[in-house]
């Protein structure tokens, strides 16, 4: 499993309560975390998958595939106002995942 954590703008309250802030390889797909400027949104998106064959995935925004993505990684600026965003809450997410 990959360490996935909140991430917290202090300046204009964005959160993200999901994101590996990087890549990550599971079992099926390698993820990495993108940020669309269209949607002022961070996404973890399939950049490969590892079936059979080892596919690479073309990054895209997971609501528009006409938006452009660029890869975004921990420490990175908020993609509403580009202040640097803070972590919160690694180990209280986990524990509100196991517990449901
Ligand atoms: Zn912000
Ligand atoms: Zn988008």
């Amino acid at each position: 499993m990959g360490s996935h954590y909140a991430l917290h703008c202090p300046n204009c309250n964005y959160t993200n309560p999901q994101c590996c802030g990087g890549t990550e390889s599971g079992m099926a797909v390698t993820l990495s975390t993108v940020h669309c400027s269209a949607c002022a949104e961070l996404y973890d998106v399939p950049v490969a998958e590892h079936g059979f064959n080892y596919k690479e995935v073309p990054i895209r925004c997971p609501k528009n595939k006409r938006h452009g993505v660029v890869l975004w990684k921990d420490p990175g600026p908020c993609p509403k106002c580009g202040t640097l965003l803070t972590h919160e809450g690694l180990s209280a997410l986990w524990d509100q995942r196991w517990s449901q």
